[in-house]
């Protein structure tokens, strides 16, 4: 498909982007997958070729760019030629817009330099094991002691848990109000805090998902990120972006499994002609370039109006529900016409199958995002 919304400067940054993937990232996928972690050490490689949070000011070390299609290029190329497990758009645009905006000068000049040169790698910290999709369940406290505020409680499934040395934590304020949450910045190796497990999981297997425990964590009052009774709003007002971002890694996916199972079945060969030659089998793959297509268009229409600051949240929902959900259908049929090579672990595909499993999970499931739509077309019980 003819996609129009990129420039020339994009499809050059896109070619070196892809380059830097081809060679610093797919390369290591394998060992990655064995070792359940990228090499931390990716993330400096990818400041150094300009590829980490290219938003922030250059005052502060960034390049300013703000333009969301960079961004949308670099998640494209990461899952085509890289590796999903390196996370590389929860660190530059899940977790790092938090401290470029809800930062204090002093705290944007301390901790966003190290961001865009990959020295710190970021992680946030919401979701307990009593609390992911309602976080009014939160359970985590910190209370502001003058000096420094005391932070005790227990996260899970928290993603670059292990190679993380910066994270945003949120935690009660006031342990009698479920909505007062702040957001709190803690590095590694301060005193109280512990990571857990690396967790075993379905799909994702080079990403590294932890616990982290917090028993009396002082943090600094330099720490505390906005005003420590927002937090709840401040989660609120980035999940447009959190949901944009998954939809552009969905349709990327979807994209890839397309692409690998084409080859394929031009290649495969049973009752004396290709897989891809029997009608039932091109029919299916007409269904699904159509399906990809019409979503991309989409999500290329939600970039462009995320990039003029209009893009509501109840659209940015629907990508994510849609995305995550076509992800799904996708590699589902296309493992299906891989046939048994499909469930192998060699075959690409049954890694993608695996993976895509959580897309309709995290970063608000499918049926928070359904809640979200339904609310905006105004059936809200809420509301009567
Ligand atoms: C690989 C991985 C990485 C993750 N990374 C992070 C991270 O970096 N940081 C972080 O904080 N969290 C992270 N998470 C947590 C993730 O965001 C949560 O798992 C997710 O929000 C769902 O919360 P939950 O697991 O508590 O499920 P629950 O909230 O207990 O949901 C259980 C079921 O109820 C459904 N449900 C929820 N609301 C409604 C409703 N209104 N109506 C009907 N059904 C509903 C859900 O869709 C789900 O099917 C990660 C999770 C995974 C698996």
């Amino acid at each position: 498909m003819n996609r129009l919304i990129f420039e020339e400067e994009h499809e050059l940054f896109r070619d070196s982007a892809r380059r830097f993937f081809q060679k610093e990232v797919g390369p290591h996928r394998d060992r990655w997958l064995e070792q359940g972690q990228v090499d931390p050490e990716v993330y400096g490689k990818a400041g150094e070729q300009g590829l980490l949070c290219l938003f922030i000011d250059p005052q502060y070390g960034g390049a300013g760019v703000t333009d969301f299609r960079y961004e949308q290029i670099i998640i494209e190329e990461n899952h085509r030629h890289g590796d999903p497990g390196f996370f590389i758009h929860l660190h530059n645009r899940l977790v790092a817009p938090y401290l470029a905006e809800l930062g204090n000068e002093e705290q944007k000049r301390r901790l966003l330099p190290g961001c865009v040169t990959g020295e710190t790698i970021l992680g946030i910290a919401m979701t307990e094991p009593g609390a992911g999709s309602d976080l009014a369940g939160l359970k985590s406290t910190a209370i502001d002691q003058g000096d420094h505020f005391l932070l005790n409680g227990q996260k899970t499934y928290i993603s670059n848990g292990i190679i993380g040395n910066l994270f945003v934590v949120a935690a009660k304020t006031n342990p009698q109000k479920p909505r007062e949450l702040g957001l709190f910045l803690v590095e590694g190796g301060m005193p109280g805090f512990q990571r857990g497990r690396k967790l075993k999981k379905l799909g994702l297997n080079s990403q590294d998902t932890a616990e982290l425990f917090f028993e009396n964590v002082k943090v600094p009052k330099a720490n505390v990120l906005g005003d420590p009774g927002q937090g709840f709003y401040y989660l609120m007002r980035f999940l447009s972006e959190e949901r944009l971002i998954g939809a552009c890694t969905y349709a990327a996916n979807s994209n890839v499994a397309f692409d690998i199972t084409m080859d394929f079945i031009k290649e495969r060969r049973i009752f004396g002609q290709a897989v891809g030659d029997f009608q039932y089998n091109r029919f299916k793959m007409a269904d699904m370039r159509t399906e990809i297509d019409v979503f991309q268009n989409f999500v290329d229409t939600c970039v462009l109006q995320h990039n003029q600051g209009k893009l509501a949240p109840e659209l940015a929902a629907k990508a994510k529900l849609y995305g995550s959900e076509l992800e799904g259908r996708v590699v589902d049929a296309c493992l299906q016409l891989h046939g048994g090579a499909g469930y192998m672990d060699e075959y690409r595909i049954s890694r993608m199958y695996r993976d895509a499993r959580i897309s309709r999970i995290y970063g608000g499931s499918s049926e928070v995002m359904r809640e979200i739509i339904a609310r905006s077309i105004g059936l809200d019980p809420r509301k009567k």
